[in-house]
């Protein structure tokens, strides 16, 4: 069965990228534009792989995510955060709010699908 992708990312042109590409490699992916929206989404479909983008309007992925991990149906769902502001320190704020790893934008679309496999395949730290 392929493994379920959910991509939440408030720029429309980001999200069907990382959507044409991951269905392109056939996995089953979802999209939400906003934090709020990703939450429920991931509630109900419980994907095997979340990338959260962090700065969205409304809820941010920083929010949604540490909801996601506070939540005993979602704590072990895999959370990428995808963030455009990437500075040094930045990669122990998102592990500490959750997240399992974390990736900067621009994203490199041909290095994509490797890291998601990796993502997928890698055993959760907690
Ligand atoms: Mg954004």
């Amino acid at each position: 069965m392929a493994k379920k992708i959910l991509i939440v990312e408030d720029n429309d042109n980001n999200r069907s990228l990382f959507q044409d590409i991951l269905r392109f490699y056939d996995y089953d992916v979802s999209v939400a534009a906003d934090g709020a929206e990703g939450v429920a989404l991931a509630r109900e479909l419980l994907p095997d792989l979340i990338l959260m983008d962090i700065q969205m309007p409304g809820m941010d992925g920083m929010t949604a995510g540490r909801i996601l991990k506070h939540d005993s149906l979602t704590r072990n769902l895999k959370i990428i955060a995808l963030t455009s502001f990437a500075m040094q320190g930045d990669e122990e704020k998102f592990l500490a709010a959750g997240f399992d790893a974390y990736l900067s934008k621009p994203v490199n679309t041909r290095e994509l699908p490797d890291r998601v496999k990796e993502w997928l395949a890698a055993e959760r730290s907690t």
